[in-house]
């Protein structure tokens, strides 16, 4: 059965979707089967694959509205082992159109039942906000990857966010695990960047993912070739990074240097 990770954090600009592209690609290079569920109206983790949907293409907004199987809106990408089910501007509409539904939290969770036996991880890029698409995110995962930008106010939000978290398990969906928390766009010679990380290791210890992602112009750059820095350019500190990561996330990272 295929584990469902949801990367969630309702602030903007964290590397959410930097993550769910190159986290996604990692995996796929690893060799695992994976699916990656863009479920922000921003749609930047589908043009992060060169994907642009035309307007009949089902999207996620049809898969959260029951209008098409993730099966049928699953896209082929570069990667052998990886499809993108894409997002489209019209998820907007799907926070407001999700209210009048029936088990309105439940959509996406009853969809993804239909393909999890097909894929080893299925990766949701949620949008910045704890609307209904990310609370369908979080009811339909087994677990959460939320990364934190290593900034002063990283922290800010958490709690609002745990809080969610505590409420969804309460009632939605039990089983909901922290899969970790990524330390983003760190810059060692940042004292301030290093203070964040060090307090946020220091407070939530192994829920910290041992692999950090340093601030690397390479993850920035290559979504704008449509591709993940993984592919654009494998040897960049931020592609080994990722690289890394989606090792851990699989269990199969290797060195114990702490
Ligand atoms: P979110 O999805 O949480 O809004 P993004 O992944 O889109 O965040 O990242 C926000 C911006 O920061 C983007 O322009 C992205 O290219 C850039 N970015 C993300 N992670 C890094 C990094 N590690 N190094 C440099 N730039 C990054
Ligand atoms: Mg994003």
């Amino acid at each position: 059965m295929g584990r469902v990770i949801a990367i969630v954090n309702q602030k903007g600009g964290v590397g959410k979707t930097t993550t769910a592209v190159n986290l996604s690609a990692g995996l796929a290079l690893g060799g695992h089967s994976v699916l990656l569920i863009d479920a922000d109206a921003q749609c930047s983790a589908t043009s992060g694959y060169g994907i642009r949907l035309a307007e009949e293409e089902p999207s996620t907004y049809d898969v959260i509205l029951g209008h098409a199987t993730p099966a049928d809106a699953a896209r082929t990408t570069m990667l052998p082992s990886l499809r993108v089910v894409g997002a489209s501007r019209d998820l907007v509409g799907a926070e407001i159109e999700l209210v009048s539904v029936e088990n309105r939290e439940r959509r996406l969770r009853e969809a993804l039942a239909t393909v999890r036996g097909a894929y080893e991880f299925i990766l949701i890029d949620c949008p910045p906000s704890l609307g209904l698409v990310t609370l369908n995110a979080l009811t339909g995962c087994d677990s959460l990857l939320i990364p934190l930008q290593c900034e002063y106010y990283a922290l800010e939000g958490l709690t609002a966010l745990l809080e969610t978290v505590a409420l969804v398990r309460d009632s939605l969906n039990p089983e909901l695990a922290i899969e970790g928390l990524l330390l983003t766009m760190y810059d060692g010679r940042n004292t301030l960047c290093r203070q964040v990380a060090e307090d946020v290791k220091g407070h939530f210890r192994d829920k910290v993912f041992r692999t950090v992602i340093p601030r690397n112009v390479r993850l920035s750059e290559s979504p704008s070739h449509g591709l993940p820095a993984l592919l654009y350019d494998p040897g960049s500190r931020g592609a080994l990074a990722y690289g890394e990561l989606a090792r851990e996330v699989a269990g199969e990272a290797t060195d114990d240097v702490d």
